[in-house]
């Protein structure tokens, strides 16, 4: 049987926050945000073990106690310049300290997406688990969408039929994902379904919610925190 890592990337600054603190530390919950998602994968008894990747001049995960999480928790200085290249780092530097196996499966979960819960984890483990390429978390588009020009003005309207807003976590064979993102030129995409799908492959989407978006903007981190106050009082 396959095992199943988890790998969260979090070496990115966060520009759009307009904060000085990366945005995988910014307090949500009492926590910083990237303690949510590391929860979240290690209190899963379907996951084998988490590696986060954090940039090499990362200065903020060490004022923080992780030990609650360490016989389960791998924290790897090597973030790159993009997020694929996080990514790919990541998995090399993985493979190098556990026996991951070809086959075994990486669920690639972006830091700035705490809200992720357990029951949606599972869905998309059970839902892939036999699946020959792997898939992602996803939501189908609900507003209209408008392309623009350079003026923003309204050049035309696009369908929104069959199109889906892509998520986290994305689940993907080691081998499959590895070589996917070494072939990705200059490892520019945003995501590593992208890589999959550029080897000619095609991703499947498992439907989730909208609550699991990606904290981008000062607006999305005071919704999360409203959603967690919520929960907790459940
Ligand atoms: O910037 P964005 O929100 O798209 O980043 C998504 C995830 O990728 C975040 O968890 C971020 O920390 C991570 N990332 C990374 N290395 C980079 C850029 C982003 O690990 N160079």
């Amino acid at each position: 049987m396959p095992n199943y890592y988890a790998l969260i990337p979090a070496a990115g600054y966060g520009a759009r926050m307009g904060n000085q603190l990366p945005k995988q530390y910014l307090t949500l919950a009492g926590h910083p945000m990237i303690y949510h998602a590391t929860r979240t994968f290690c209190e899963s008894p379907q996951i084998k073990h988490v590696f986060i990747v954090l940039s090499p001049q990362d200065p903020e995960w060490k004022k923080y106690d992780w030990d609650v999480f360490s016989d389960k928790l791998s924290v790897f200085y090597c973030g790159g310049e993009t997020r694929a290249e996080s990514v790919f780092n990541g998995l090399n530097t993985a493979a190098r300290h556990f026996a991951i196996e070809s086959p075994d499966w990486i669920l690639v979960h972006d830091a700035a997406r705490p809200l992720l819960t357990q029951h949606q984890l599972s869905q998309l483990i059970d839902e892939l688990a036999d699946d020959a390429i792997g898939g992602l978390l996803a939501v189908p588009v609900a507003d209209t969408l408008k392309r623009s020009g350079a003026d923003t003005r309204v050049l035309q309207t696009e369908s929104r039929e069959h199109l889906w807003q892509a998520q986290t976590p994305q689940m993907f064979r080691y081998s499959m994902l590895l070589e996917a993102l070494n072939n990705v030129p200059e490892l520019s995409i945003t995501d590593d379904a992208s890589a999959i799908e550029a080897m000619g492959h095609h991703p499947r989407l498992v439907h989730n919610k909208s609550e699991n978006f990606k904290i981008t903007y000062p607006q999305d981190l005071a919704l999360a925190e409203l959603i967690m106050q919520q929960r907790n009082q459940q």
